[in-house]
């Protein structure tokens, strides 16, 4: 297929990738129809540039990372060429539902994110999709584009996460302008070309239920079983299995959230990727000065997301997306008796959320205290260390990375973590007990060190140090994004050149506020 496209011309390599996308394929979600789709191009970028370039994500592609220098790279991934591609081949908004904030929100849909197609490189395929590209029908009030602040969070967070090894989608390219946004000032436009297997949300299931659809509720799961989870189709209820997956995968995930002390911000329901990846980066952030109610989202009045509530909330989550899968469960009985055993499935299948996460944060938890076996007071002796954590206001991320000095022989040796502690005596006191279970382990300190090493970053994206690039970025100089992408792409190497990205957040980073403004 070609576009020849008549009022841009793209390079051949770029016109290659333009091909790709709009090319139909078997089984991709942009098959599934109207019903679950708008197709439109990308509302026109007055004169765009690249603003940051992961070549990690270009390589899963295939794409060379000199993609990035080609002059029309930016008119590409602006989505400024779509504008000449075919109507079957026109980038799709599709549409879902949603719980925000715990309510009932209705129809939702890509306000703002269109998808481009697939990409299939060494066996695999990813959809690659633009946030921020323009008004589509379900913009709603919105103008249907991002910010480059909120852009380059999102590109440096998701590849950030990719790189601690948590599920996520992940970013291509943040592509800028200087066509001005309003949001609480004048800002200007960006847009991230994100990359994921699927895009597909718990509301996307939500939605068709609330419609009474049950045919495109059908298909839907059919794709993401077909696509994703094709053992599912072995089970007697493969709906069913769909929903332990997705119970599963969203376990584990908020067990690596809480275990490196990422808060999403916004977990709506529509903010919930059926696959367990973490979607949608808006107002989150990192825990720096321990505090388990800590909130992100300054407009989270509640704290509803509040860091020690994800795994709850998440579960409630989970508990939505089962009620829209209850049309497609319960077997093949008469209505009656189908609609009381649906409801038995769903509630056995979602308790399933409690008996995995629990074990997998413990393990996480055992690990990041360097404890390769299990013992009964395990559990107690992290909870402790929380509990002083929070009393002193201790760093999350230099609290673990620095429990890797401590020797389990000698209680007067390395102080850095003793040192984020103000009550000394309370820190040396659950160090004792920390030492004395350290010498039931077989390992020594160095080998033990190194396994911790693995495990707790020493590398974050902290709001500040983010903040840092987006000031830069405002000012046209992006090396700082490119400098910190760099950075937190080896998050547990020790990095002695960046030691500064390790530091504690100076005392400005406080008045720091993110918000769902984006
Ligand atoms: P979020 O809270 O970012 O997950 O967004 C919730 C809903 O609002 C989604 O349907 C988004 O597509 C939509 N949305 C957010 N910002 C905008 C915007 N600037 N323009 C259009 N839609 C938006
Ligand atoms: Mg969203």
């Amino acid at each position: 297929m070609s576009f020849s496209p008549s009022s841009s011309t793209l390079s051949a390599s770029m016109q290659a990738i333009a091909d790709g996308l709009g090319s139909p394929r078997d089984g991709a979600f942009a098959q599934l129809g109207s019903r679950f789709l708008t197709r439109l191009p990308a509302a026109p970028l007055p004169a765009p540039y690249v603003v940051g370039f992961s070549a990690d994500t270009a390589a899963l592609l295939g794409l060379e990372p000199s993609v990035a220098d080609e002059p029309d790279f930016a008119e590409l991934f602006s989505g400024n060429t779509t504008r000449d591609w075919p109507g079957d081949a026109l980038p799709y908004a599709s549409v879902y539902s949603g719980h925000q904030f715990g309510v009932w929100a209705g129809q939702l849909g890509d306000g703002r994110a269109l998808g481009l197609g697939e990409i299939e490189h060494a066996g695999r395929r990813y959809e690659l999709q633009l946030k921020g590209g323009g008004r589509t029908p379900y913009s709603r009030m919105g103008d249907g584009r991002a910010v480059l602040r909120s852009s380059i969070r999102e590109y440096l967070c998701s590849e950030a996460m990719h790189h601690l090894g948590i599920p996520t989608t992940r970013a291509l390219c943040v592509i800028g302008s200087d066509q001005p946004v309003r949001r609480e000032e004048m800002e200007t436009a960006a847009v991230v070309t994100r990359v994921a297997p699927s895009f597909v949300r718990f509301g996307h299931f939500e939605h068709f239920y609330s419609n009474d659809d049950t045919d495109a509720l059908r298909m839907l799961a059919d794709h993401v079983i077909d696509r994703f989870h094709p053992h599912c189709r072995e089970a007697d209820d493969p709906y069913l299995a769909l929903l332990n997956e997705a119970v599963h995968s969203t376990a584990d995930l908020l067990a690596q959230w809480q275990a490196v002390g990422f808060c999403h911000g916004v977990m709506n329901t529509d903010n919930m990727s059926i696959l367990g990846l973490t979607i949608d980066y808006g107002p989150f952030g990192f825990l720096d000065a321990f505090d388990a109610n800590y909130i992100c989202n300054h407009s989270d009045t509640q704290g509803r997301y509040a860091y020690q509530r994800q795994p709850q909330v998440a579960y409630w989550n989970l508990f939505c997306l089962a009620q829209g899968l209850l049309p497609l469960l319960g077997g093949p009985h008469d209505e009656a008796v189908r609609g009381e055993r649906a409801i038995e499935d769903a509630q056995r299948v979602l308790e399933g959320f409690k008996t995995q996460f629990a074990p997998a944060l413990e393990a996480r938890m055992r690990a990041k205290l360097g404890l390769e076996n299990e013992r009964p007071g395990d559990d107690a002796l992290a909870n402790r260390l929380f509990s002083i954590m929070q009393a002193n206001r201790a760093d999350f991320t230099l609290t673990f990375r620095h429990l890797a000095r401590i020797s389990k022989h000698d209680a007067s040796g390395d102080t850095s973590a003793r040192d984020l502690f103000l009550d000394r005596p309370a820190f040396d006191a659950w160090a004792n007990d920390y030492r004395a279970r350290l010498s039931e382990e077989t390992r020594d300190d160095a080998t033990r060190a190194i396994a911790m090493n693995r495990v707790n970053p020493r590398f974050i994206l902290r709001n500040h140090l983010a903040e840092t690039a987006i000031r830069h970025a405002k000012e046209k100089d992006f090396s700082e994004v490119e400098r910190l992408a760099a950075v937190l792409r080896r998050p547990f190497d020790e990095q002695p050149e960046h030691d500064a990205y390790a530091a504690l957040p100076p005392d400005w980073a406080s008045t720091l506020e993110v918000s769902c403004s984006s």
